[in-house]
């Protein structure tokens, strides 16, 4: 686990023009929002426990932001850039058939991406992990890739240390 990099302190100070006071009733303000992986001063990722998905992680700002067009650019870059990077770490080391992304708020209106890898043969595709389930995971698969959680944490921290 990466507490506090302080190359990444940089752009902080613009999310206090953007309405980011912590919300009280705010789950992701109050919460990590899943098991953390690393958290910089702008954002932290987490591993999402979800037993259909193992490697599903989160992007979520620290700051109470509601929409990514209320960061300033370069915040903005910062924030598409640990997304990339958690979904350069899923395909290199977990090789799912595909990556799902979403952002989506509805319920907890505090800007995180949904960083998904999805096979073929997982309980949902080819719907979103949220639709009608097709079947039942092969629970082979949901081991191997159980087993390889760690090796995703490192390899997330690895990407994410220069920013
Ligand atoms: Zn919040």
């Amino acid at each position: 686990m990466n507490e506090d990099r302080p190359s990444d302190g940089a752009g902080d100070r613009s999310l206090a023009d953007c309405g980011s006071a912590q919300v009280a009733d705010c789950l992701l303000c109050r919460e990590d929002g899943g098991e953390l992986i690393l958290r910089t001063p702008l954002l932290r990722i987490v591993r999402v426990d979800d037993s259909d998905y193992p490697g599903f992680c989160r992007v979520i700002l620290n700051a109470h932001v509601r929409e990514l067009t209320d960061l300033d650019p370069a915040t903005l870059a910062r924030v598409i850039a640990a997304v990339c990077a958690v979904e350069e770490a899923q395909r290199a080391v977990l090789a799912p058939e595909k990556i799902n992304l979403a952002s989506l708020g509805n319920q907890v209106p505090h800007l995180h991406w949904h960083v998904i890898p999805r096979d073929r043969n997982d309980a949902h595709f080819p719907q979103p992990i949220w639709g009608e389930r097709q079947r039942a995971p092969e629970p082979e698969r949901i081991a191997a890739r159980l087993a390889l959680l760690p090796r995703l944490a490192a390899e997330i921290c690895s990407r994410i240390a220069p920013q």
